[in-house]
């Protein structure tokens, strides 16, 4: 009988398991803040993009035509998300990369415009960064990261 009631217990343990692992897969980051936090470190502007996923005005950003080598940082947790050597001109009038920095951004489904897109941001503080679309050179990934310059900051390499 002991045994039985052992076994039953192993068997509610490994369902409690399955449950506690569907609870991880929601994402959690590892920076957070409260809303009023971000407020008071990033400018308006910053705070619009990363924190309520609004869109900068096209040709609006000076990290649009940088082409020295480097990385491109979250502006509100310094992750490294881009690389100089993944960026391309695609004429939008946004910074546009072909691939991220490996585990540099999570993706998520944003249907706000009344279609679905995929919808880009720091894996680190979740701050909203912009969207993937599958019209990147075909030579490459295939892959346009369409990214709000405002919500990066770059770091030249030899620096
Ligand atoms: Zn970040």
């Amino acid at each position: 009988m002991k045994k039985l009631i052992f076994a039953f217990l192993a068997m509610v343990a490994v369902s409690c398991g399955g449950n506690a692992q569907e609870e991880k897969s929601s994402e959690k980051f590892e920076v957070t803040k409260s809303e009023e936090q971000w407020k008071q470190e990033l400018t308006n502007a910053e705070f619009q993009v990363l924190r309520k996923a609004s869109t900068e005005r096209p040709f609006s950003s000076d990290l649009n035509d940088i082409k020295e080598p480097g990385t491109f940082v979250c502006a509100a947790c310094g992750n490294e998300l881009y690389e100089t050597e993944h960026k391309f001109m695609s004429g939008t009038g946004w910074p546009s990369f072909d691939r991220a920095v490996e585990g540099g951004v999570a993706y998520g489904r944003d249907s706000k415009l009344g279609y679905s897109r995929d919808e880009v941001h720091c894996a680190r503080c979740g701050g909203h960064l912009g969207h993937v679309f599958n019209d990147g050179p075909r030579e490459t990934t295939g892959k346009r990261h369409c990214i709000n310059g405002i919500a990066m900051d770059f770091e030249p390499k030899n620096q």
